[in-house]
């Protein structure tokens, strides 16, 4: 053990580690600022019309500055990412682990640990203050168990399937387009591959997404796909429903107990629409929020935590007119700039992204309407207040196949990781769907009205029931939409009959009649704008984008948290056993418990060193050390986790300083100018 004053001594500070890395972050900081700035100057000019000539040299600038920034980001990808690595920290750590591992594990279900529920914790409450209190949404808690019917209605008990493909041979299931991407991508890379092949091959993985049961089997066919382990022959692409059916209640044929877990936490904020508007004391626009755990027997969970049975979703549900999808706040992320991946592009084959602003991508009609574009941005925004690294956030159109017939467009914020370009959050226009649906279904109008200032002539289609033997497809008939109600009419007046809910109706049971009425109030089927997100994926890409090791020192990894989202805030540590530190140890986490902060204490016989190297492991961003001079003058050392630097600071204002920078409203640079610096040598052993 080393004598008290060398410990003294020996503690802390070791600025040599991060200087570099922190370095390219800046520069990469930099590029991206004055990147916005030139591009803004720009902007103006065009708007004040200079011309060609005087515009030239600013685009050329701005040109130069990207390249430099992609030259950054290429050879900050080049780095070797070691995944086993960080893996074997994270199950060291406990942040998650296959669930039931002592039983063998199941495929697809993750237990999270103390530093996983914690990070996933400090996500939700980010999610929640970015979008719930930021635009007062209404949000609910509705239930996992979810009857058949209510399902059907959605669409989800015939459409919301994956391919699957059998071995011929010993029966193992895969899923097709994974399949498919898997030999391209083995034949892209192989070097025997001739450079033909390897463009078709690359241009076929751009329209995996794109392809429906026929195309891809087809596919499948023409290149002999083979099931991957055995070799043999693979049978045609079918629909596997992706949802768990479970029987609700004790009657195991009780036809009204079928159920499922809930695929996505939508559908019960749909059913609860007219509650909602109501309690928003029918004022439109509004959004509905849940976070909440969903359901999907994936047919290959793989890659952790990015394909799992069991996960939790945050889902927003907004409602808007169909033909007024302005956004009144859109204004203020206008600006914002994004890289985009259209769907005209992807169809040519293309994968380069387009940065722009989400303003330019509306005007354009790229993207389909403000209150989407709205969303966007604001998704945009969230994952980088987290810690995404922007470089490695793109959005990805659905190409025309890929999209919902009902949704109007759709796009998919994707995270890079070493598993690639991964969705992490959907958001798709998915027009009046799932509220006319579930009308037509049940009878219940899930509407808005709006009264009009001036009344307004609106054509209207209704039936004139004439018998009242026509008595049980009454309902059917009154819920039909505009689109329906022309159908029948059509039928009716040429053939004379109509086939309705299987039963034959004919002209003289059933009129359809088309008025013009004066209207007072606007009565419509809101459009439902929804951004819905993966929790689990967004938290792994996080823990990738988070992770480095320390330079010089293989052995040191660090998961570089942004302070909000670390599972835990700050570090409490002795400089060693001495019989004097436990008492303002004991104060100190006083101290901290008053401000809510989360903090860990270390008191193990390990040098401070190794303390601080292994809690920077779990990405603890600020670290408190009472030493020999607390003793003296109740002074601390507060170290950040990056930088190493370290400050020395009363006792009495750490906790105020270590609650404001754990909340952001502090940074680390104003601590070192405002504290004097604390530098001693931080050594391991
Ligand atoms: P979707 O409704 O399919 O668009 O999914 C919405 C979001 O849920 C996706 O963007 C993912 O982040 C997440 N998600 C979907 N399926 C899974 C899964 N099997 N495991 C983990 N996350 C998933």
């Amino acid at each position: 053990m080393l004598g008290f004053e060398n410990q003294f001594l020996c503690h802390v500070t070791n600025i040599r580690t991060l200087a570099s890395v922190g370095k390219i972050m800046t520069t990469k900081e930099e590029l991206s600022s004055e990147i916005t700035a030139v591009g803004d100057r720009i902007r103006n000019m065009k708007l004040e019309k200079a011309s060609k000539e005087a515009l030239q040299p600013h685009i050329d600038q701005l040109v130069t500055l990207k390249k430099k920034l992609d030259e950054i980001i290429v050879a900050e990808s080049k780095k070797e990412f070691d995944r086993t690595k960080l893996e074997t920290v994270l199950r060291r750590r406990f942040f998650y682990a296959p669930a039931f591992d002592i039983y063998g594990g199941v495929s697809g279900l993750y237990d999270y640990g103390p530093p996983g529920c914690a990070l996933q914790a400090n996500i939700l409450q980010l999610w929640r203050s970015h979008f719930i209190l930021e635009e007062q949404m209404l949000e609910v808690d509705t239930t996992i168990l979810t009857p058949y019917d209510v399902l059907h209605t959605s669409g989800h008990v015939d459409r919301f399937t994956d391919l699957m493909v059998k071995d011929k041979g010993n029966g193992n299931l895969y899923r097709a387009d994974h399949l498919l991407e898997n030999w391209l991508s083995a034949q892209i890379k192989d070097v025997k591959t001739d450079a033909k092949l390897k463009e078709e091959y690359s241009y076929v993985m751009t329209q995996v997404d794109n392809y429906d049961a026929k195309e891809l089997g087809d596919i499948l066919r023409k290149y002999n796909v083979k099931a991957p382990e055995s070799g043999n022959d693979i049978s045609e692409p079918e629909p596997f429903n992706l949802m768990f059916k479970t029987q609700i209640g004790p009657a195991e044929h009780d036809s009204k107990g079928r159920g499922f877990m809930r695929p996505e936490t939508a559908q019960g904020q749909f059913t609860n629409f007219k509650k909602l508007y109501e309690y928003n004391n029918e004022r439109m626009p509004f959004a509905s929020a849940q976070i909440g755990k969903s359901f999907r027997n994936e047919i290959s969970p793989r890659a952790g935590l990015l394909r799992v049975r069991e996960f939790t979703m945050a889902e927003i549900e907004h409602y808007v007119h169909p033909n007024k999808k302005d956004h009144p706040r859109f204004r203020e992320v206008e600006n914002v700039i994004m890289s985009f991946l259209p769907a005209s592009e992807q169809e040519k084959g293309v994968s380069s992204t387009i940065d722009m602003t989400i303003g330019e991508a509306v005007r354009s009609g790229m993207v389909n309407n403000e209150t989407l574009g709205y969303f966007l941005a604001r998704i945009s925004l969230f994952l980088i207040k987290i810690g995404i690294k922007k470089e490695r956030l793109r959005f990805r159109q659905h190409m025309s196949n890929e999209m919902a017939h009902y949704a109007s467009d759709c796009w998919d914020a994707e995270i890079q990781s070493s598993y690639g370009w991964i969705e992490c959050v959907g958001c798709a226009d998915r027009s009046a769907y799932d509220l006319s649906n579930h009308t037509k279904r049940t009878g219940e109008r899930l509407v808005a009205r709006e009264k009009l200032d001036t009344p307004i002539q609106k054509n209207v289609i209704k039936p004139q029931f004439n018998k009242k033997e026509i008595g049980v497809i009454v309902d059917e008939i009154e819920n039909m939409n505009e689109c329906e109600l022309k159908e029948l009419k059509k039928s009716l007046e040429t053939n004379q009959r109509a086939k309705v809910a299987g039963f034959e109706v004919s002209s003289d049971m059933v009129s359809i009649v088309e008025t013009v009425e004066t209207c007072y109030v606007d009565e419509y089927i809101p459009s439902v704008i929804e951004p819905s997100f993966g929790i689990g994926r967004i938290m792994y890409s996080l823990l990738e984008h988070s992770y480095y090791v320390r330079e010089n020192d293989e052995n040191r990894c660090v998961l570089s948290f942004p302070p909000v989202v670390a599972p835990v805030k700050c570090l409490v540590v002795p400089l060693s056993g001495h019989p004097s530190f436990p008492p303002f140890i004991y104060e100190l986490c006083q101290l901290l418990r008053s401000k809510d902060i989360s903090f860990q204490k270390d008191d193990s016989s390990s040098s401070v060193g190794k303390r601080y190297a292994r809690n920077d492991e779990i990405g603890i961003p600020f670290g408190i050390t009472v030493d020999f001079q607390t003793v003296k003058d109740k002074t601390v050392t507060l170290r950040e986790r990056d930088s190493m630097s370290q400050v020395r600071i009363h006792m009495d204002q750490v906790a105020n300083i270590v609650a404001s920078l754990a909340n952001a409203t502090l940074s680390w640079n104003k601590v070192t100018e405002t504290f004097p610096a604390f530098v001693e040598q931080e050594i391991d052993n």
